[in-house]
């Protein structure tokens, strides 16, 4: 999966600017491309894991839709952990057909990582910064 900078750059400013509470949204694109970060609200406020609002979920699909786009990843923010998927994160990851990006922030330290999940295991794993 590609990331353009633009997107890069957008997410780690959600990130940063909601750091220390953890950031999400979906990555859109086509054709293994993400050209767009589709921010959401972590409704759980937490600095340890993050939910959707299922609202939200609902109109990023239609939006996706509109723009010609698909669903390619979620994505979320470690403000104080590493770039890779807590066991929590793992249990909730149960779509096969998208990745799992996660953004650290860690000790000013920006990493990228996106992973696909499959039956709660790390398949393989992309490095995007
Ligand atoms: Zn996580």
């Amino acid at each position: 999966m590609i990331i353009i900078d633009a997107v890069k750059q957008s997410i780690i400013r959600q990130a940063q600017a909601e750091a220390p509470i953890e950031s999400c949204g979906y990555l859109l694109g086509k054709d293994n491309v993400v050209t767009e970060n589709y921010a959401m609200t972590n409704i759980d406020h937490s600095e340890e894991h993050f939910s959707f609002d299922p609202r939200e979920q609902f109109a990023a699909l239609k939006y996706a839709r509109q723009h010609g786009l698909r669903i390619l990843a979620n994505w979320h923010s470690h403000p104080a952990s590493p770039s890779r998927p807590s066991e929590e994160d793992k249990r909730l990851a149960n779509d096969p057909n998208i990745r799992y990006a996660i953004l650290s922030l860690m000790n000013g330290d920006i990493r990228l990582n996106s992973f696909k999940i499959i039956n709660h295991e790390i398949i393989d794993k992309e490095i995007h910064i």
